[in-house]
């Protein structure tokens, strides 16, 4: 549809004043489409409405009945696209064509065409088409009609500005990027980092690390942070740590010195990394384990979780609400392998095994692990892991290019997935390693350590060290106390 300007036509009032004025003899009316477009480019930012109103004038000075407004919807497409899209311009070309209209007015040449020369062949075909003379059927406010040697070459000037003007922006950014230059705003900085994004704040670099040591130890962000905040630590804008503060931090690759663009690593950054590589793909791995997990807000922390089984069917055993009470219990449910032979009180259980691991802990055998320094951080797992989400990546991209059929890609996605399990399991392990390796490395006894450690970090040790908490069938029933004995530990070796 085209959009006609219904409301009294400036021009035509103008143009039969000037008539009654002068009292020329009446010559055919020329009549117009003035077209507009908004430009997003800040030097052109003048409003639609200056546009039409600019042409209008100068379509009354030279006496042209406007007859048609037809303006672009304002873009949405990205800076790329900017311009290029010009849904209503065949409507244009249209008027010409049919002879509703025998004059173009528009605010700039670059309104009209696109891609240089060559974007004017449609306009000018069509004014051929209708008959017109090229040299005097597009107006410009302030230049009058433009020849068609004149706009050519305005034409691949505007072409050469808009192409300038986008390639230094979009090159800029790509550059630096690849550069590993720092990007982003002037008055904020990183956390770790100068306001010039590449000096490292060694006070707030040592808690990026001491924070992801912490988080691979089992700690959670939480039980950080409040630490922090406690002891008086802010973010660069003053405020009090959040869990999704540090958070952000610790997923940034910025940390691990990496320079990001549109959302993707592309390479090494200028700036020095805070925390190796390694730790890095660590961290991002235990954030991808967790994201399926219960939030804080799950029902109460259970140390046992997922460790207690069975002793008569071998199934896991759960923690059920009795009263005031937790139960790890046997629930027989339809379809389900469950027995429903075995319940036990939760607390008593819990308190004895963790009994145990201290007791274990602080063995000799804890000995042997001392060891200087940590357990060699997974490097490969790490790569593994990257090496696998980039696979995935360029598989998506094969299908959406049609390279892949979806049936194989749903194939080497599953590979891909599978793969990337086996090393997150791994990698779990590992981080439980460290958290007993690193209590190793506390000369405090365990068992003082113990009641101020986190509950990530102690259910990080219990995963680490049991494999399970069998539990065995009461001997009595009815009885008030509950029978230790009944309790099995099996160690992981
Ligand atoms: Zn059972």
């Amino acid at each position: 549809m085209i959009y006609t300007y219904d409301g009294p036509s400036i021009s035509t009032m103008g143009v039969a004043a000037a008539r009654r004025r002068r009292s020329v003899p009446v010559t055919p009316i020329r009549t117009g489409v003035v077209y507009g477009r908004q430009s997003k480019t800040r030097e052109l930012s003048e409003s639609l409405d200056t546009q039409t109103k600019a042409c209008q004038a100068t379509a009354d000075q030279f006496g042209i009945e406007v007859r048609h407004v037809i303006l672009e919807p304002p873009s949405t497409s990205a800076y790329t696209e900017r311009g290029r899209l010009r849904p209503r311009f065949p409507e244009v070309l249209e008027l010409l064509r049919s002879g509703e209209v025998d004059t173009v007015i528009a605010y700039k040449t670059d309104r009209l065409s696109r891609g240089g020369g060559p974007g004017w062949a449609p306009l000018f075909e069509a004014a051929e088409e209708a008959g017109l003379d090229l040299d005097r059927f597009v107006l410009i406010p302030g230049s009058g009609f433009m020849s068609e040697f004149e706009l050519g070459i305005r034409a691949t000037m505007d072409r050469e500005e808009s192409k300038k003007t986008e390639a230094r922006l979009r090159d800029m950014k790509a550059r630096h990027a690849a550069q590993g230059r720092p990007s982003g705003r002037n008055n904020h900085r990183p956390f770790g980092y100068e306001y010039d994004r590449v000096t490292v704040q060694e006070e707030e670099a040592a808690l990026v690390r001491q924070a992801t040591d912490r988080f691979l130890s089992g700690e959670g962000l939480l039980s950080i942070v409040r630490s922090w905040n406690r002891a008086g630590h802010r973010t660069p804008t003053g405020k009090l740590w959040s869990d999704a503060t540090l958070r952000n931090i610790l997923l940034a690759p910025r940390i691990a010195g990496l320079r990001q663009h549109r959302g993707e690593v592309v390479g090494e950054a200028l700036w020095p990394a805070l925390i190796d590589r390694a730790a890095w793909e660590q961290v991002r791995a235990r954030f991808r384990a967790s994201a399926g997990r219960p939030g804080p807000n799950a029902p109460r922390s259970i140390l046992l979780r997922g460790l207690g089984t069975c002793g008569l069917c071998g199934c896991k055993l759960e923690p059920v609400p009795v009263g005031e009470r937790l139960r790890l219990r046997c629930t027989k449910r339809p379809g389900r392998p469950q027995c429903g032979g075995i319940t036990i009180a939760m607390q008593p259980v819990e308190d004895f095994v963790v009994a145990q691991v201290i007791y274990r802990l602080s063995s000799p055998a804890l000995d042997e692990r001392r060891r200087p320094g940590l357990p060699a951080p997974s490097r490969d797992l790490a790569r593994e892991l990257s090496a696998v989400d980039s696979k995935l990546k360029e598989l998506a991209q094969d299908w959406a290019a049609e390279r892949i059929t979806r049936s194989e890609w749903l194939e080497a996605r599953e590979a891909l997935a599978a793969r990337r399990e086996a090393a997150e399991a791994e990698l779990a392990r590992d981080l439980q390693e460290k958290a007993v390796a690193d209590l190793a490395r506390d000369p405090a006894p365990v068992d003082v350590l113990w009641p101020d450690l986190p509950f990530t970090r102690q259910r990080a040790i219990l995963q680490a060290v049991i494999a399970e908490v069998r539990i065995k069938p009461a001997s009595r029933r009815g009885s008030k106390t509950v029978d230790l004995d009944r309790v099995e530990v099996l160690w992981r070796v």
